[in-house]
């Protein structure tokens, strides 16, 4: 059989993603790989196939216990034989998959690296016919890293004693250094690197004003009610909190963080796999270990700390192709939270960690196309606007509001900048209180110069000209706003500056909350396929994705195959599954076609 007949037969996939190809070969002509892909960019392939074409066992090593089982039922639902080994097995059960493989009845093995650092798992290695070696989430090798393992520094053993088997390490991580490490620890020659681009066109990005998120959630999802989803946020507490709002909207939302317990979180991770919850509302805990191609949406309630986690935690979403929303919630008070956690480090590590943090604002802050400053961030020149973020969809509409700046700034300089975002806006709308009456507020020259002003528009404006650098703030002193050099060149009509109104804001958000015409949701005989998907995954118990993915049968409700050849031909339709399933779903389509007509 050849790689392109593997694809098809086994996977139903009609071609390669970019590099899988050159990669396949690479292995079968029995050289090392380091390959380097996105989340979503199709990783398992390029070992999956050498190993259904090589004589042998391939041996997957991979740190996520968790995620074993549903690899393998992955690989069965396709029709390939496969098994896993880790210390959560009886000796019994080990025994049993041992037998298997060395009766040659197993193409590939997944392995925790504790189990292979086993003197008895090294024992049946070398009795074992071995095709290959793929080493997954490689970058845990690296104590550069944040997922960096010890047992993982074991692998070089691998090298020195199956020198002539091939080795592929995989990651999703792009850094140099733990490129480097992984290089040389397990004897990858440099030249051996493949690299592929980080662009993943079918996740939208946007981000958002943080005012009122919970508002902006509820109508995100209002469009999104059979769509999973995660809602990343910095704190425990913001996670049960957020939780606990959808729950009262009647949304099926839980709560994850690393507070809980191995079982409670055991129990969510799983409901989310399985379709049974549709929201989890997590610390970045929750992540590494969930390997579910039809998450469809990513919201980040708060900004992330770098563009190296937000870029991995939004390419959680979309893996199977299909269109994926994400949405990122800036604020001001996020950028101090992030600084406080910074506080205590090492004067170094604070510096790296605060530049890394000021890119990830500027991002947020951006309006250029999103896409082009992502992919720059990881050294790839895009070849123009992305066409698929807020600034192309909806390019910001902008008027001169120098005056308005002006009438802000000049309340802060006349307080003293002592006043914080409340004050002022009180101080320019006018609001007699006992606070500003005790401080004479009343009688500075701006106070009521912005009656004409909403009080939620002046929030936003001053939003805009912090987001801008136009004014400072004093995280330190109360939220106090404090006038930089830009804000004196403002005083002085020495530049303009330039808002964008909030009306402009909402029609804004109202382009990403709607739905794509086509996509997922809007048709209902997706609806019924999804539908009849979640029956037969119950009734296999696997994960309704290890079935088909969202992408096949949005081109099965798209195309409407009418017999067996047609089935064949969606993306995603391999023979094992046509046998297994191909019959019930054509049956859902044919059903569902006469009654309409
Ligand atoms: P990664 O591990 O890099 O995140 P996966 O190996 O899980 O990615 O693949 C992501 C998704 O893309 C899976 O649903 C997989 O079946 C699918 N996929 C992989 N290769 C192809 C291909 N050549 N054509 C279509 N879909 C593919
Ligand atoms: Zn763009």
């Amino acid at each position: 059989m050849t790689k392109d007949g593997a694809l098809k037969k086994y996977f139903g996939y009609e071609s390669f993603y970019p590099l899988q190809a050159e990669i396949i070969d690479h292995l079968l002509a029995g050289k090392h790989a380091l390959v380097l892909m996105p989340t979503g960019g199709g990783k398992s392939v390029c070992f999956q196939i050498p190993a259904l074409l090589m004589d042998g066992t391939a041996i997957v090593i991979s740190p996520l216990i968790a995620l074993m089982k549903d690899q393998v039922d992955g690989l069965a639902a396709n029709g390939i034989p496969a098994a896993f080994l880790n210390s959560a097995q009886n000796d019994e059960e080990s025994a049993k998959i041992i037998g298997r493989c060395l009766a040659g009845g197993i193409k590939l093995l997944y392995i925790s690296p504790e189990r292979l650092a086993s003197a008895s798992t090294t024992v049946f290695l070398q009795k074992l016919r071995i095709s290959l070696f793929a080493v997954d989430e490689a970058h845990c090798i690296s104590s550069w890293g944040h997922d960096f393992r010890p047992d993982y520094l074991k692998l070089h053993v691998l090298r020195e004693k199956f020198p002539a088997v091939p080795l592929i390490a995989l990651t999703a991580t792009a850094d140099r250094v733990i490129r480097r490490d992984i290089l040389r620890q397990l004897d990858i020659p440099e030249e051996h690197q493949f690299i592929a681009s980080f662009d993943r066109p079918n996740l939208s990005l946007a981000v958002y004003s943080g005012r009122k998120r919970i508002d902006q959630i509820l109508r995100f999802l209002s469009k999104r009610k059979n769509q999973q989803g995660i809602i990343y946020c910095l704190s425990r507490k913001t996670t049960e909190n957020v939780a606990m709002r959808l729950q009262d909207r009647g949304y099926q939302a839980a709560y994850y963080h690393a507070g809980m317990d191995n079982a409670g979180r055991s129990k969510i991770q799983e409901g989310f796999t399985r379709d049974k919850i549709q929201i989890i509302c997590a610390t970045i805990a929750f992540g590494l270990g969930i390997d579910k191609s039809n998450i469809r949406w990513i919201v980040h309630y708060s900004l992330p700390k770098n563009i190296e986690s937000y870029y991995q935690e939004i390419g959680r979403a979309g893996r199977d192709g299909a269109p994926a929303d994400t949405v990122l919630f800036y604020s001001y008070a996020d950028v101090k939270t992030h600084h406080d956690m910074l506080k205590d480090l090492p004067q170094d590590r604070r510096e790296l960690l605060a530049a890394k943090l000021e890119r990830m604002k500027r991002y947020a802050e951006a309006d250029i196309c999103r896409r082009r400053i992502l992919l720059s961030y990881f050294n790839e020149q895009p070849s123009g606007d992305c066409g698929n973020c807020d600034v192309c969809k909806n390019p910001p509409k902008k008027f001169n509001g120098t005056i308005i700046a002006q009438k802000a700034l000049s309340a802060v300089a006349r307080t003293s900048e002592k006043i914080n975002m409340t004050t002022l806006i009180q101080i320019l709308r006018g609001s007699l209180n006992a606070f500003i009456r005790e401080n004479s507020y009343d009688q500075i020259k701006t106070f009521g110069a912005g009656r004409d002003i909403k009080y939620s528009e002046w929030a936003e404006y001053i939003f805009q000209l912090l987001n801008s650098g136009f004014v400072d703030i004093a995280y330190d002193e109360g939220y106090a706003l404090k006038l930089n050099g830009l804000s004196l060149k403002i005083l002085k009509s020495e530049m303009d500056v330039f808002l964008t109104q909030p009306a402009e804001l909402e029609k804004k958000f109202e382009t990403i909350a709607a739905l794509p015409k086509k996509q997922a949701g809007n048709d209902g005989l997706f609806e019924r396929l999804r539908a009849l998907r979640r029956t037969l995954a119950d009734e296999n118990n696997v994960p309704a994705y290890v079935v088909f993915s969202d992408r096949t049968l949005l081109e099965m409700a798209d195309s409407r195959p009418q017999d067996a050849i047609e089935m064949l031909g969606v993306s995603g339709v391999g023979e094992h599954k046509m046998k297994q399933y191909g019959k019930q779903f054509l049956e859902e389509i044919r059903h569902y076609t006469t009654h309409q007509s």
